[in-house]
């Protein structure tokens, strides 16, 4: 997405995944990329023709992720352990961090230790071979679509505790053009294929419904 979004935003929070050129990964984030710069978000979501939706889906995870990652990136000087001492989205929603195998009991931290335990659990789902087949010809596994599912809404939380804690930041830096380009490409996304229960995607309610009325 660097092509929308400038140098400025050039610091990432984790090192960016890359996806291999020449790889068909790599042409359909292409065609993505290409497809967004038309304007028409809803129809740049939607999956190309005769092409595979799990690989769709998993190009463009990998894209959010490194979104998000550029973006958080941007404000961690300011999401602090003082700032930001629990990780919440507004005052009626907080998250207690569980990754449902190394940790199973939620734990309560900061939101800086929160969206750090985050984006690791995300980069290990990513780097993992197994679950994001790089490679020609190796299939998608059958759990495929639900691993998308959880990481894709624990990636809407890291959006969430930006617009909700950060931002005054975000304004002042002059990066909310990229910030809301990016989780209105995100939601229609999620919103095209029903990635993400509409409950969780309550603490964003309201910019949502207001995403949705301009249609774009
Ligand atoms: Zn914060």
């Amino acid at each position: 997405m660097s092509f929308l979004f400038g140098s400025r935003s050039s610091k990432t929070f984790k090192p960016k995944k890359n996806i291999p050129e020449g790889s068909h990964q790599y042409e359909l984030l292409k065609h993505a990329e290409a497809t967004l710069g038309s304007g028409n978000l809803r129809q740049a979501v939607m999956l190309p023709d005769g092409e595979d939706l799990n690989e769709w889906i998993a190009v463009n995870t990998v894209d959010f992720f490194n979104q998000i990652n550029m973006l958080y990136g941007t404000i961690t000087e300011f999401c602090t352990e003082s700032s930001c001492p629990v990780m919440s989205a507004g005052p009626r929603y907080e998250y207690h961090w569980a990754d449902g195998t190394n940790i199973k009991k939620p734990i309560k931290c900061s939101a800086p230790k929160y969206i750090d335990y985050l984006m690791t659990w995300v980069q290990d789902q990513l780097d993992d071979e197994t679950l994001f087949p790089s490679k020609i010809g190796v299939p998608f596994p059958k759990n495929f679509m639900s691993v998308a599912k959880t990481i894709l809404k624990r990636l809407f939380r890291v959006y969430a505790h930006i617009y909700h804690q950060h931002f005054d930041s975000v304004m002042r830096l002059q990066e909310e053009a990229h910030l809301n380009t990016s989780f209105k490409h995100f939601i229609f996304f999620v919103q095209e294929f029903s990635l993400i229960d509409r409950r969780e995607l309550a603490p964003l309610h309201e910019l949502i419904e207001k995403l949705g009325s301009k249609d774009r």
